[in-house]
């Protein structure tokens, strides 16, 4: 039997389906999943702070940071820069944790190729494209020109829901937290993440 070795949980979705809301969830309610916090060009909502929600960047300090190797996977999504630091996953992985991933559908694509293994994908999707629009409005922290990016962004990204494993309908939240955990707590059983002796 192989030794348990961690997960890697690929979170994706478009903007505003309710991917944070759903894994803030998540690592509060599992000390065993270690959320990664993504490197980004852009800037600070003005309830995010540094190494918190992401490390905050400028575009040159991106560049090096492909320069040297240092992105897992990287992205340009919605006119940003996007990644996620290899050492991250390593910490994680190597502590035995589990370990989530926010990432766009490129992300999401060059993650599976890397750890196919490891990486568990799962998409949540909008119930519909009005109730979408309605919660990047409710949620108050975009401009009317960065939400119609996002939208009209989102039509593209529904069309990757066949690359992953599992995909939820984000209608109502209770019933798609109880979805999420219920992958994770069954793809924990999976043979080569278990440790075991006879
Ligand atoms: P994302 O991380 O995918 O961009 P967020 O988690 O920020 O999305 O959610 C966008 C907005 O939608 C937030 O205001 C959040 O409270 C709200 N929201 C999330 N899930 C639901 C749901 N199931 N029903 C209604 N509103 C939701
Ligand atoms: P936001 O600006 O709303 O925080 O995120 C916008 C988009 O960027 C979301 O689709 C989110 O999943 C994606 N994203 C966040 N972090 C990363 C990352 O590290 N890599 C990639 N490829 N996409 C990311």
């Amino acid at each position: 039997m192989k030794k348990s070795k961690g997960m890697i949980i690929v979170i994706t979705g478009p903007s505003g389906v309710g991917k944070t809301t759903l894994s803030n969830r998540l690592v509060k309610e599992y000390d065993d999943i270690d959320f990664s916090i993504s490197v980004t060009t852009r800037n600070p909502r003005s309830n995010e702070t540094d190494k918190a929600e992401y490390e905050f960047v400028d575009p040159e300090e991106f560049r090096e940071y492909i320069a040297d190797n240092k992105f897992a996977e990287w992205a340009l999504v919605h006119g940003n820069f996007y990644g996620t630091k290899r050492s991250t996953l390593k910490k994680a992985l190597e502590n035995k944790k589990n370990v989530l991933l926010e990432v766009d559908v490129q992300g999401g694509m060059q993650i599976k190729g890397q750890f196919p293994e490891d990486a568990v994908m799962i998409f949540i999707a909008p119930p519909d494209h009005n109730e979408l629009k309605r919660r990047l409005k409710g949620r108050n922290t975009d401009s009317e020109e960065v939400i119609e990016r996002r939208l009209f962004n989102a039509l593209k990204e529904m069309l990757y829901i066949d690359n992953y494993e599992y995909f939820i309908v984000n209608d109502d939240l209770e019933e798609a937290y109880r979805v999420l955990k219920l992958i994770i707590e069954t793809e924990k059983y999976k043979t080569c993440r278990r440790e075991y002796k006879f």
